[in-house]
């Protein structure tokens, strides 16, 4: 068995890039390069692929933050365990390198669920966890020297409309109900409009959080990992996991792991197995970057501060600018494709490109003639409850998923739930409200299918309606979701 760390070296983009023709991207007079606009910030380094046999304590299904940060924080807390990541592609080409780079706390509809199914205190832990998530991501770039232009600018929540008006300030209620540290203090347009130059804004909300190049932080958490002995193997996707003897073995197209345990990690691929089929759904949502401003575009809009921006719809959209200058212009309606296909040709879509112009459009006016250069997308996990999901499956396997958008942060906190659940530890970290048994799933083939088509349908149009509707959580038997949870969860495996 070769270490992935003692072969890499291959530079080369990862296979993202879409490879369909162009006919489908409406293109105007601007010529877009349908690939992720990060990588070109840096080259990828590809490990090899697994070949042959090999063991080890811990397998780890899945080479985005959710794995890495489990394989960083596990062989931190046990040097001496053998740990193997097995990724289908290369390090980072879910997720986790086509985001916005936005590192948030959770958003503001996953407070209301979060207060709903699980109570004060849990919702409590859970953004406390998060908020130190933000820093520590901060201070592990500083510490490893990465340099993936993390900066702790903030975020603004904005609103466009009355309606997002009324969810802004329900928040806001919500969040000092919780407990929650920091200044709500909502800003009304003038002062809104001084923060983000958008003649949309009527009101915005700062709250903390932070912006980063998603590619590097993931390429730099690659390196940590590898440094500290573990082996990553890309290009191995893993077929099967079943559970044999006291372990289980994980078959991959050029050979088998043996592990005394297993992660799965795979977010919008959990639905590749069978333990986690019906756990989370893969539905796409897309970005669009622009050229780099000049500094006399840069001057037509006030955004001093350089904050992530986002507003208050079910489907967001969400502003930042990147060190380079170029705007990053995220969000808007999610895209479910039948029978859960996750296939990578849907990096790229006309109608979502279309819909990020129209939207850009309307929000910048003032940037009428910024050309984009960059488009791309890429797989959500979405859990129904919106709520990340951790646990021990029935035959003892471990997954983390469903962060349902917004990953950068949890998928940190996620790593420590991980870390603690495979180590059988109970933590303030097998305690958060993510570690739960009793979450809905979604309906298997046609049924889900149909499910996932009719929950965008009202999503989209509960942003267009001036009201709001009642959400899914509030009809739901909060005590069943509340009362048995992270020990059930936890207790999931006493038959081993
Ligand atoms: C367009 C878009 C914008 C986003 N913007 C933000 C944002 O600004 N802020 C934020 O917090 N979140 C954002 N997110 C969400 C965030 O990117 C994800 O929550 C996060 O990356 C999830 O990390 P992950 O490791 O769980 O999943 P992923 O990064 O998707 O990693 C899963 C990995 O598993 C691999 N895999 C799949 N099947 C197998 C298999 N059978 N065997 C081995 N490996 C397998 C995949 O190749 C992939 O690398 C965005 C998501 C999208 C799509």
């Amino acid at each position: 068995m070769r270490s992935a760390a003692a072969d890499r070296g291959a530079v080369h983009r990862p296979p993202c890039r879409a490879d369909a023709g162009p006919d489908d991207l409406e293109t105007d007079v601007e010529e877009i390069q349908n690939s992720v606009y990060w990588h070109d910030t840096e080259p990828v380094e590809v490990g090899e692929p697994l070949d042959g046999d090999a063991s080890c304590d811990i397998c780890i299904v899945g080479g985005g933050y959710t794995g890495l940060w489990a394989a960083h924080f596990l062989a931190e807390a046990e040097p001496s365990a053998r740990i193997r990541v097995l990724e289908s592609h290369t390090v980072g080409s879910g997720a986790s390198t086509a985001n916005g780079g936005f590192v948030g706390l959770t958003a503001g509809k996953v407070l209301r669920r979060l207060l709903w199914y699980y109570g004060r205190e849990k919702a409590a832990g859970v953004y406390r966890t998060g908020a130190r998530s933000i820093i520590d991501i901060g201070r592990f770039c500083r510490r490893y020297d990465i340099d993936a232009d993390f900066a702790m600018n903030g975020m603004l929540q904005v609103v466009t409309d009355r309606k997002q008006l009324a969810r802004l300030e329900l928040q806001v209620k919500r969040s000092e109900r919780t407990g929650l540290r920091g200044s709500f203090k909502l800003m009304g347009r003038d002062e809104a409009q001084e923060r983000i130059g958008s003649p949309q804004v009527l009101g915005a909300l700062r709250t903390t959080g932070a912006l980063v190049n998603p590619h590097r932080l993931v390429q730099g958490l690659a390196r940590v990992v590898r440094g500290q002995g573990v082996d990553i193997h890309e290009h191995t996707p893993a077929v099967d996991v079943r559970r044999v003897g006291n372990g289980y073995r994980v078959s991959t197209p050029t050979g088998t792991v043996t592990a005394n345990e297993v992660v799965l990690a795979t977010n919008a691929w959990q639905h590749s197995f069978g333990q986690t089929h019906t756990k989370v759904m893969p539905v796409w949502n897309y970005l669009m970057v622009t050229e780099p401003l000049t500094d006399a575009q840069l001057d037509r809009v006030n955004w001093p501060g350089r904050e992530g921006v986002s507003n208050s719809l079910s489907f967001a959209h969400a502003a930042r600018l990147t060190s380079d200058n170029r705007v990053v212009w995220s969000g808007g309606r999610w895209y479910y494709f039948d029978g859960r296909d996750t296939g990578r040709g849907h990096i790229r879509n006309a109608a979502a490109f279309r819909d990020l112009r129209e939207s850009f459009a309307r929000f910048f006016p003032a940037w009428d003639d910024v050309r984009f250069s960059h488009a791309f997308g890429g797989p959500i996990g979405w859990s129904r409850t919106f709520i990340p999901q951790f646990g021990r499956l029935a035959d003892g396997v471990v997954y983390g998923h469903g962060y349902t958008g917004n990953g950068l942060a949890p998928s940190h906190t996620g790593g420590k739930i991980l870390r603690d659940l495979v180590l059988r530890r109970e933590t303030e970290y097998t305690e958060l409200a993510f570690v739960t048994v009793n979450q809905p799933t979604f309906a298997k083939g046609a049924i889900g299918d149909t499910g996932a088509h009719l929950f965008v349908w009202r999503q989209e149009t509960g942003d267009r309606l001036p009201l709001m509707l009642p959400h899914q959580a509030a009809l739901a038997p909060r005590a069943f979701f509340a009362g048995r949870a992270a020990r059930k969860a936890r207790a999931a495996d006493t038959g081993r």
